[in-house]
């Protein structure tokens, strides 16, 4: 780790920050019946702004306005809705670097990634959804009515609630696909990121999107779960823990609200002795080191073949010494803060659980900030199956390294964890990747590459990561009473 080198940071000028913010309802940004809340900079402290918290009547009125614009909004071609959602994919790449800027003060994450990663997606997505609002008859939901309306329906109202691990594309994820659908949508951002949701709900001002199809409350866990709650809301989607995702699937039980999840996971990153070591590195730097850590797909599992394992350690350990942590708004950082204290509380919980026992720690010679929460970059090995660190989501930048032998036993490693999100394998051979893919219980398998990302495909899990799919044809469906 390294800071000898300071270029100049991406400046925080290009993005205006008011010193408090409103509930986003029916168009207009109105103030909020609780307590209001601040949110910080995790890598410094400082506190960006005052946000308005949200309680059950302001979120009815929320859902009063959305379901007043169903009316409009779902009466309206799908081509004059696609309008509007190319416009509003238009305006963000215009707005990219005030939002790119604005996420990494409020979240954590590197520039880098919300400039080049995180906001070039969030436009996809948006640009990719517009492109069916006017073809879901041809989608194969459903025929053509005689009276000329698609057989596909929206479903009504949608109530959302996102994390902060990537507060932007999780919006972008839900809200896309919805609107395209012809929904409208009451969207709750995590207490510790929600400054660009109010952003957006001010992107969707410039867009002039008719008031109320976008409604934006802020607030804690109370606040999403009187959104879930809400007897005029048809249809939930969560992005976020297991444990409230639990909760919630109890709360929508015996409605008939449709609901999709997607939880935690605790992906395996396989190696095999054939692979290109140096690709095979980046792979799993960009797995479990991407956004420090806080992905639900990360690479946390890392299993190689034992026949590699020095030298792919090795190899991997000074890669580490490269990267670079700090200020998130230096072009140059790679791992950027954690987003919060009681997430870092987590990360070293969980780590010292993994020292007790017996997994051996080892990071880079590494000077962490004194101000804001930091964790560097951490490798475990000798982690047996039944280690905590290589069962749970530990959510941070925190790799656990197991071995093995055969790809069999590989596939039996790998699918030994409740979760079923993601997996990644390495190796030259096609046969094999295709072999792997077919028996790895994984919502998404990578090979040869890792946490790549498309509106077209579609992303979720098994087991307890979590139900339904988000992107692509499947992502629509999510949204449409079929
Ligand atoms: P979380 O509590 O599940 O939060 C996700 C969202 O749900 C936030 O907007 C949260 O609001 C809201 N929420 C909390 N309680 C709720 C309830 N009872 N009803 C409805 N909504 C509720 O996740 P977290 O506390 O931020 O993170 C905890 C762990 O979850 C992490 O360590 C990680 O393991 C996992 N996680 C997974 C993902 C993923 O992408 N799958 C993302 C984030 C976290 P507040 O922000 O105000 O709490
Ligand atoms: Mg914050």
């Amino acid at each position: 780790m390294a800071f000898e080198y300071a270029p100049a940071p991406e400046s925080r000028d290009v993005v205006d920050i008011k010193p408090s913010y409103g509930l986003f309802i029916n168009g207009e940004f109105a103030e909020g019946s609780g307590t209001p809340f601040k949110t910080i900079n995790p890598a410094s402290e400082e506190k960006l702004a005052e946000i308005a918290t949200a309680t059950s009547d302001d979120v009815d009125r929320a859902v009063q306005a959305a379901r007043k614009a169903f009316g409009v909004w779902s009466a309206l071609p799908g081509s004059e809705r696609a309008k509007y959602i190319f416009r509003i994919a238009r305006i963000i790449q215009e707005r990219a670097r005030e939002l790119a800027v604005l996420e990494s003060l409020d979240n954590g994450k590197p520039i880098r990634e919300s400039r080049d990663v995180d906001v070039p997606l969030v436009a996809a997505h948006f640009f990719y959804y517009a492109g069916w609002a006017d073809k879901l008859e041809h989608a194969g939901f459903g025929r053509r009515t005689t009276d000329g309306h698609s057989g596909a329906k929206p479903l009504g109202v949608a109530g959302q609630v996102i994390p902060w691990n990537f507060p932007l594309l999780m919006l972008a994820w839900k809200i896309a696909p919805a609107l395209a659908c012809g929904n409208t949508v009451v969207l709750k951002p995590a207490e510790t990121t929600p400054l660009t949701a109010l952003l957006f709900a001010e992107i969707c001002q410039q867009a002039d999107l008719p008031p109320g199809v976008v409604n934006i409350v802020t607030g804690a866990g109370e606040t999403g779960a009187a959104v879930v709650a809400h007897p005029d809301v048809n249809k939930v989607a969560f992005t976020g823990s297991t444990e409230v995702g639990r909760i919630i699937a109890r709360t929508v039980a015996g409605t008939d609200k449709k609901l999709t999840l997607e939880l935690g996971g605790k992906a395996a990153n396989i190696v095999f002795e054939d692979a290109a070591v140096d690709q095979a590195v980046e792979g799993i730097v960009n797995g479990i080191f991407f956004n420090q850590g806080h992905v639900c797909c990360a690479g946390s599992r890392l299993l190689v073949q034992e026949s590699v394992q020095d030298e792919l350690l090795a190899a991997l350990k000074r890669r580490l010494g490269t990267l670079r942590l700090g200020d998130p708004l230096d072009k140059n950082t790679d791992i950027g803060a954690i987003n919060s204290a009681e997430q870092l509380a987590k990360i070293r919980e969980m780590s010292e659980i993994g020292d007790s026992e017996g997994a051996e720690r080892w990071s880079p010679p590494c000077d962490l900030p004194e101000k804001g929460f930091w964790f560097p970059p951490t490798v475990f090995t000798g982690v047996a199956q039944s280690h905590r660190i290589a069962r749970e989501e530990i959510f941070g930048p925190v790799l656990s390294v197991l071995t093995f032998r055969t790809p069999a036993e590989a596939v039996e490693k790998a699918n030994n964890t409740p979760y079923g999100l993601s997996a990644g394998v390495w190796t030259e051979k096609g046969s094999r990747i295709l072999w792997m893919a077919d028996r790895l219980r994984a919502g998404v398998v990578w090979a040869n590459t890792f946490n790549k990302f498309d509106p077209t495909s579609p992303f979720g899990g098994y087991k307890e990561s979590g139900y339904g799919r988000e992107g692509g044809l499947a992502g629509l469906e999510a949204y449409l009473d079929v």
